[in-house]
């Protein structure tokens, strides 16, 4: 097993035992790792949300809020991969809350 797998397995559990949605940055400081990988975790997330479903013979999926612009409401609706965007393509905003993310039972 790769120390890959295991920050992995880390964080499927962690999104499946929340009460509520969680950051990529809660992620990190539950992990307790350093807050510069937070791109390292949106990858374990995408590869955690094709692959959960399978793991688990269709009973968990891994849910995202999508982000969202603070100053203007856009929702960022059509992400290829979860990432936080840098910028609102409406009204120019920097200020984007960050997705959140939850694993669920498939009702
Ligand atoms: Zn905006």
């Amino acid at each position: 097993m790769s120390i890959d797998e295991t920050i992995r397995e880390k964080i499927a559990r962690f999104l499946e035992e929340v009460n509520s949605p969680v950051s990529v940055r809660d992620i990190i400081s539950f992990l307790g790792i350093e807050p510069g990988r937070e791109k390292e975790v949106y990858e374990h997330l995408s590869h955690i949300a094709k692959t959960i479903r399978r793991k688990s013979s269709g009973r968990k999926i891994l849910y995202m809020i999508p982000p969202r612009c603070s100053s203007c409401g856009y929702v960022f609706t059509k992400l290829e991969k979860p990432h936080k965007p840098s910028r609102c393509p409406r009204c120019k905003s920097y200020r984007i809350e960050p997705p959140l993310f939850y694993i669920s039972s498939n009702k």
